[in-house]
């Protein structure tokens, strides 16, 4: 049911990590954290119901992206989609994850979203999900038992499922130091630019020369979680990336996924396009025209 009018709920403000941590743990499933609130506002509208809303806003010192060369990029709970696209580092040294920031929805949307908000909703479209799960990296939570750190590849488990527990917060992203020959890119299809995608891809590659020796490669829209694209990162591995490589890789992504129909696409667009889309992502980390 979609309604103008919010549910009632409780909003709780801790003004610490520690005391949000408390109140998730006093009221597990009954309550939700809300950050930016443009997932979880739209979702009450929709028929979602908490009986708690637990805020970030008074919690501070969360709204920090600091990029080290040694250790890498640091991302905090209450960072927002416009201070990704605002950081020449992210720009220039995780490009898939600025590429994302640069097409996210409107630029008041971009000031309140957060990057951890798109990654702990769990949506197969969520474009900084696609972005990082190609860059690779792992999502620190806390909870009443201390704080632990969870690979982004193990942290998408179902639809809006991610492996926070329920007395968790999760308080940073952290992506790993580029190394020499890191490329990266992120592209989507979508109806109009506001609207959420109908497929997005993004490349990580690690070049030498002309040849990949590693890469990471994931795709969004085409299941219910987002998707890295094994076997065909296994063709890039070690190979030197020509139009005939680039071709087979086409046909390969097709055969790869099993793609879903919604109601922003059809499994037929989607395993058409798919193979195309990796292989423009490909191309742009590749940085060739
Ligand atoms: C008009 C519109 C356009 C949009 N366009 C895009 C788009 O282009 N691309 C895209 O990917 N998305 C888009 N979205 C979706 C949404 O804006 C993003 O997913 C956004 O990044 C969510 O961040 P948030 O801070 O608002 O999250 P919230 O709504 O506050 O939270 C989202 C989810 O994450 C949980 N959560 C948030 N923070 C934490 C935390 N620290 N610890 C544990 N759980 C947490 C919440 O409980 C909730 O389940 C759009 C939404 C709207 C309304």
């Amino acid at each position: 049911m979609n309604t103008r009018i919010m549910p009632e709920f409780d909003l709780l403000l801790p003004e610490t990590v520690e005391q949000a941590v408390s109140l998730l743990d006093k009221y597990q499933d009954k309550a939700s954290i809300i950050s930016g609130g443009t997932d979880v506002c739209v979702a009450m509208k929709s028929g979602y119901r908490t009986d708690f809303l637990i805020s970030l806003a008074k919690i501070s010192g969360l709204d920090y992206l600091e990029y080290d060369p040694s250790t890498g990029l640091r991302i905090g709970a209450k960072t927002t989609i416009s201070q990704v696209l605002s950081s020449a580092d992210v720009k220039t040294y995780y490009p898939a994850l600025w590429q994302a920031a640069s097409i996210f929805a409107t630029p008041q949307l971009r000031n309140t979203a957060t990057v951890i908000g798109n990654l702990l909703r769990a949506s197969p479209a969520g474009d900084c999900i696609c972005a990082v799960y190609a860059l690779g990296g792992n999502i620190v939570l806390q909870g009443a038992e201390g704080q632990r750190e969870v690979s982004v590849d193990e942290f998408w488990l179902a639809y809006g499922v991610t492996a926070r527990k329920v007395d968790e917060i999760a308080i940073e992203l952290n992506l790993p130091a580029p190394v020499k020959g890191n490329r990266s890119s992120f592209k989507r299809l979508t109806r109009t630019n506001e609207d959420l995608a109908k497929l997005n891809a993004a490349a990580h590659l690690e070049m030498d020369g002309k040849k990949c020796k590693q890469a990471r490669l994931s795709i969004g829209c085409v299941a219910a979680i987002p998707m890295r694209l094994e076997k065909t990162e296994a063709l890039l591995k070690g190979a030197e990336i020509t139009d005939d490589l680039l071709e087979k890789i086409v046909t390969n992504v097709g055969n790869e996924i099993s793609p879903i129909d919604d109601v922003r696409s059809t499994a037929e667009y989607r395993n058409q396009v798919a193979g195309v889309l990796i292989k423009r992502v490909i191309t742009q980390a590749c940085c060739k025209s």
